[in-house]
């Protein structure tokens, strides 16, 4: 097989742009994407082996460049318990926590520091407390290449303690998230300070390239050959959902599906300006205040317009849930079905119950939640309360204890 990716371009006005190319459209500020070569069937027999197998719809790297570490081909559970409780005909969870750092943002860092080598470029940097910095961190240290995660001044210990494992360079920045112009400042700057070095920020209208690894999820999903009916999918800037969208519409135009799922963009209430936009038929983001939400990995107050444009060509809509709602999501699909994902991955748990309710999908339908992360990664520090386990006060009482504690069943698990 060979590479098929022919250009970037302008999604507005289809201006092309060199492969390399950081920003918007210099024309009329469009977000770019890129186009592939779409002739042909979409190869079905596949090692299985990383989300490498489909090279040839990725930006172009040779073999010898590509930094893997067996990212990509994450389960795709059936969830029957959990389809039950929520009242819907069949969920799947596909359980993107089980790549190499945790998350789904493995994929795009497998990219990026193949690019790096590619390109011959020196090194990299990124903004991001949490899953990007550990992802972009670990396959740094995978490539030996040079590592800058820009965090904020307040970064949570829980997720820098991943990423400093992996020994980047960190720089804490008062002021880093503020706004969508304070993040763009500060990474313009340090590329001015470091010329040779790519930026690796995962955000379309800055990184149009980065968006592409996520369109091997859809890939994923077709082929295990029931498609859903929804793809429920958690937001913050919005690139794992567009890239999502863009892997289903080139299955489609390839002929391997002849219907494509509904998208769901899921955020938390109180964080989610995307949500807003789709709902109030606005074709761009409009930021909001401080963003508030127990979901700290898309704890944003802006977006972008790639996601609105792929929920409505989808058919799709908007969800936001709150922070009760995403915590009792984490906990029930443990008890469920044994999955632990992270906070911000139960916000699209929590919206298939909250969509059924409002009527905007039916129990005759199906869903796929992707789960962006691993449940270690982010979880309330009161989960761990031992006070809520009973005590034998000694070994020799255990057999008195036990007995007491099966009859009344005061154990979690039957909670
Ligand atoms: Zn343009």
């Amino acid at each position: 097989m060979t590479n098929r990716f022919r250009f970037l371009a302008c999604s507005n006005c289809a201006t092309t742009y060199p492969t390399d190319y950081h920003s918007r459209c210099t024309k009329c500020g469009g977000i770019l994407e890129a186009h592939y070569r779409l002739e042909g069937k979409f190869p079905t027999d596949f090692e299985r082996r990383s989300m490498w197998d489909f090279a040839d719809f990725l930006p172009p790297v040779k073999e010898e460049n590509v930094v893997s570490l067996g990212e990509g081909w994450t389960p795709h559970v059936p969830s029957p318990n959990f389809a039950k409780r929520v009242g819907l005909r069949h969920v799947w969870c596909k359980l993107e926590g089980c790549n190499p750092t945790g998350s789904f943002k493995d994929r795009t860092a497998s990219l990026g520091l193949s690019l790096v080598r590619e390109w011959g470029k020196k090194g990299v940097f990124a903004a991001s407390d949490g899953n990007a910095g550990a992802a972009i961190s670990a396959y740094s240290a995978r490539a030996q290449v040079r590592c800058l995660i820009l965090i904020s001044e307040d970064a949570p210990t829980q997720k820098l303690a991943q990423i400093m494992i992996y020994s980047p360079t960190l720089l804490r920045v008062r002021g880093l998230y503020e706004s969508a112009s304070s993040l763009e400042s500060a990474l313009a700057q340090a590329q001015d300070v470091l010329p040779d070095w790519l930026n690796l920020f995962i955000w379309a209208p800055f990184n149009p390239l980065l968006v592409e690894p996520y369109t091997s999820i859809a890939y994923e999903i077709a082929l295990n050959k029931e498609i859903p009916d929804y793809i429920f999918v958690p937001v913050a800037g919005g690139e794992l959902l567009s890239g999502i969208s863009r892997g289903f519409q080139e299955l489609r135009e390839m002929g391997m599906l002849d219907r494509t799922p509904k998208l769901v963009a899921v955020q938390g209430k109180g964080a989610d300006p995307t949500v807003q936009a789709i709902e109030k038929g606005l074709d761009k983001v409009l930021e909001t205040g401080p963003p508030v939400t127990v979901a700290g990995a898309i704890r944003v107050n802006f977006g972008a317009e790639h996601s609105i444009k792929a929920v409505r060509k989808s058919g799709g809509f908007g969800i936001s849930v709150t922070d009760e709602q995403i915590l009792n999501a984490q906990k029930q699909i443990a008890r469920d079905e044994g999955i632990f994902c992270e906070i911000s991955s139960a916000v699209a748990l929590a919206a298939i119950s909250e969509a059924l309710s409002l009527g905007k999908m039916g129990a005759d339908e199906t869903a796929t939640t992707i789960l962006t992360g691993a449940g270690l990664k982010d979880y309330l520090s009161t989960d761990a309360d031992l006070s809520r386990a009973p005590i034998s006060e000694s070994v020799s009482s255990l057999s008195m204890t036990l007995k007491k504690v099966i009859a009344t069943g005061r154990t979690e698990v039957a909670a």
